[in-house]
């Protein structure tokens, strides 16, 4: 039989750089004023969605995906491999680095890696962001971390509403406050910290990881191509278009709007998607503004209605 599509309950996480925009602009029940992370789409351990309506309601999605393989395909294997988070960051990120799968299965008892991607739903006029960095050798970076040489190596670059980033294993990166995210990544959280502005949290500075930084830093840094905003397809579905934003090992993101009536959908193992702006109907179901859902294996084409834009991705 047909499985419907499933509605996830998001995870919410209180951040020292996190601000109330997923209250004030996505209308979520936040836990505190410093909130800084959704978790929308995860099965991760360290924020497991639960299915907020039907068949499968109170059921985490990694349960799901251990327990209930046809909604998942062939897919099923493993730990559920992506996690799709908005942030909301209101002050700065720390500067951050993640390592590559094989580095993290050898040094990091066999975690994923994490390469990650950033489609940006909104920034404050001005706002920047950091992206690699301007040392030429590794020596030169070396020094640079060792030294404290922050503004000559943090390669830092205008950001606006509708950029795109993907970031490779290996990238410096970092989000800077006044910017809303949503991110699609590895379902995993090491991440190594290079430098936090020597800021304090509970009257400590928090830890850096400046050596196994040092191990995964790419060197030099080189930028995508294209690095941002402009979309690698276009297509139109008659009632809307689509782009693809991303295709890599790992996942494929889109951003998709619908204008109208008509239907969507393929052939996907499973679809996240992610509804980033206005509201309508979806196989049945009243969507709306930061709702979360999967669409199950086989679930096909589907009937849309309504004037909104979503952020769909799959393996
Ligand atoms: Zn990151």
């Amino acid at each position: 039989m047909e499985k419907d599509i499933l509605f996830l309950k998001p995870v919410f996480k209180s951040v020292i750089w996190g601000g109330t925009r997923l209250r004030d602009d996505f209308g979520y029940d936040i836990p505190s004023d410093t909130t800084g992370e959704c978790w929308a789409v995860s099965a991760h351990p360290h924020g497991d969605c639960e299915v907020a309506e039907g068949e499968y309601k109170g059921r985490t999605l990694s349960d799901l995906w251990k327990n209930e393989p046809a909604l998942f395909g062939k897919a099923s294997a493993g730990s559920f491999p992506l996690l799709v988070k908005i942030i909301d960051a209101k002050q700065d990120l720390s500067i951050q680095v993640h390592p590559n799968d094989e580095y993290a299965a050898k040094n990091e008892n066999g975690s994923f890696g994490k390469t990650e991607c950033w489609y940006v739903l909104d920034a404050d006029p001005g706002a920047t962001i950091v992206i690699g960095h301007n040392a030429g050798t590794r020596e030169e970076m070396i020094d640079m971390i060792d030294n404290k040489r922050w503004k000559e190596f943090i390669r830092e670059i205008p950001v606006k509403k509708g950029d795109f980033f993907q970031i490779e294993p290996g990238t410096l990166h970092a989000i800077k406050g006044g910017t809303l995210i949503l991110e699609t990544q590895q379902s995993s959280d090491i991440t190594y910290r290079v430098y936090d502005y020597d800021r304090l949290s509970n009257g400590k500075p928090r830890e850096l990881h400046l050596e196994k930084s040092k191990d995964v830093i790419t060197c030099p840094f080189v930028p995508g191509n294209p690095e941002s905003a402009e979309p690698y397809e276009v297509g139109f579905v008659g009632f809307g278009k689509y782009k693809r934003l991303v295709k890599c090992k790992y996942y494929s993101v889109y951003s998709v709007e619908f204008n109208g009536r008509g239907s969507f959908g393929g052939s996907y193992p499973f679809l996240l998607a992610s509804v980033v702006e206005g509201e309508g109907i979806i196989a049945g179901h009243p969507v709306k503004k930061g709702m979360h859902f999967i669409v199950p294996a086989k679930f096909g084409t589907f009937d849309v209605d309504g004037n909104m834009k979503l952020i769909v991705s799959h393996i």
